[in-house]
C-alpha cells in the first residue's frame, strides 16, 4: 500500500515536524506547488526523493502572484486528488496552509526580485508576478527550512529568479531545476491545461512544435531574427494570441543578437482562448 504524506495545515504542526526531521539529521527537500498535481509535479517529487532524506511538498495557490484580472478564482483546486497523487510519490509531508496562515491580517511585506525578474518576458505581461512568487517562496523556505528546493524548467524565468534570489540572500538552500514533462504530443504539462476546450487542446501542441521548429532551424544556422519572426507568425496562425516568443541567453536570459551569443533558450507565452500557456526549449 502506498504511504500517503502526513498533512500539515498549521505552522506549529509544520514546525514540530520539521524540527523532528532536523533532530534526526535528515536532509530536507522542498517542492513548492500550487496543487492540481500532474506528472510534471511528481517528477520534481521523485527528484527530491533521490536527493534528500525527507521530502516536503507544499500546496498553496498563492494569491500574491495573481493580478486582479487573472485566474485566481478559477485556478484548478482538488486537494483530495493531490493527496492521492502524492501517496506513493515519496513525499513525507504535505504542507497545505490556509491563505490566512500565509497572509494574516496586517501582512505588509513584499520581496521584489531584480535581475532575471525584469528582462521583458513574464514580467512584462505579469508585472506583479515575481514579487508574489519571491515573497511566498521566501516564506516557504523559512517555514520548511529545506536544504534543497526543486523548481521546474517549465517556468524557466522563475527558476532563474529563485536561483538569483537564493544566491543574493546567501540562503543555505541548493536550488535545483528539473526538466519539463510533456504529454505525448509535446504539450508541456500544466495545471491550466485543464481549462482547455477539446478544440483548444487539439491546437495546444502546436506551441511546442513551433518552438522545436525554431530550435532546429537555429541549430542548422538560419538567421535568428528571421526564425523568430516566422515562429511568431506560425504561433499566431495556429490560433494563439502571442505574448512573446524570444531567443535569450539560456544562463542570463538576456536578449541575444545571434547564435554566437548562446547557449540559447527559446521562451514563449501565448493565450489560447482564456488559457495562457508558457513553454521553452533549449537550442
Ligand atoms: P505550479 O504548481 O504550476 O506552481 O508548479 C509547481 C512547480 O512544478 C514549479 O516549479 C513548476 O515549474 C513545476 N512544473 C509545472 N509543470 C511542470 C512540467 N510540465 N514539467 C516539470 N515541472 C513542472
Amino acid at each position: 500500500m502506498a504511504r500517503p504524506p502526513r498533512i500539515m495545515r498549521t505552522l506549529p504542526a509544520l514546525h514540530r515536524a520539521v524540527a523532528r526531521l532536523r533532530r534526526r539529521n535528515q536532509t530536507i527537500a522542498l517542492v513548492p506547488t500550487m496543487g492540481a498535481l500532474h506528472q510534471g509535479h511528481l517528477s520534481l517529487v521523485r527528484l527530491a526523493r533521490r536527493r534528500a532524506g525527507a521530502v516536503i511538498v507544499s500546496i498553496f495557490v498563492n494569491p500574491a502572484q495573481f493580478a486582479p484580472t487573472e485566474d485566481l478564482a478559477s485556478y484548478p483546486r482538488d486537494l483530495d486528488a493531490d493527496l492521492a497523487a502524492l501517496a506513493g510519490s515519496g513525499a513525507d509531508l504535505a504542507w497545505v496552509p490556509a491563505t490566512e496562515t500565509m497572509y494574516p491580517p496586517g501582512f505588509a511585506t513584499r520581496i521584489v526580485p531584480g535581475g532575471p525578474a525584469s528582462l521583458g518576458l513574464e514580467d512584462k505581461f505579469r508585472p506583479h508576478f515575481f514579487a508574489g512568487v519571491a515573497t511566498v517562496v521566501a516564506k516557504l523556505f523559512l517555514q520548511c527550512r529545506p536544504d534543497i528546493a526543486i523548481f521546474g524548467e517549465k517556468d524557466y524565468q522563475q527558476l532563474k529568479v529563485i536561483t538569483t534570489f537564493a544566491a543574493d540572500l546567501d540562503l543555505p538552500i541548493k536550488i535545483l531545476g528539473a526538466p519539463i514533462v510533456r504529454e505525448s504530443d509535446g504539450l508541456a504539462m500544466s495545471s491550466r491545461n485543464a481549462h482547455l476546450s477539446a478544440a483548444e487542446r487539439a491546437v495546444a501542441p502546436s506551441l511546442h512544435r513551433a518552438l522545436t521548429d525554431c530550435a532546429d532551424q537555429i541549430a542548422r544556422g538560419a538567421r535568428l531574427d528571421r526564425v523568430i519572426e516566422q515562429g511568431r507568425a506560425a504561433i499566431e496562425r495556429a490560433g494563439f494570441v502571442l505574448d512573446y516568443l524570444e531567443a535569450r541567453n539560456a544562463d542570463t536570459l538576456r536578449p541575444i543578437g545571434s547564435a554566437r551569443d548562446g547557449p540559447i533558450r527559446l521562451l514563449v507565452a501565448a493565450r489560447l482562448g482564456r488559457t495562457r500557456l508558457i513553454d521553452n526549449v533549449a537550442v
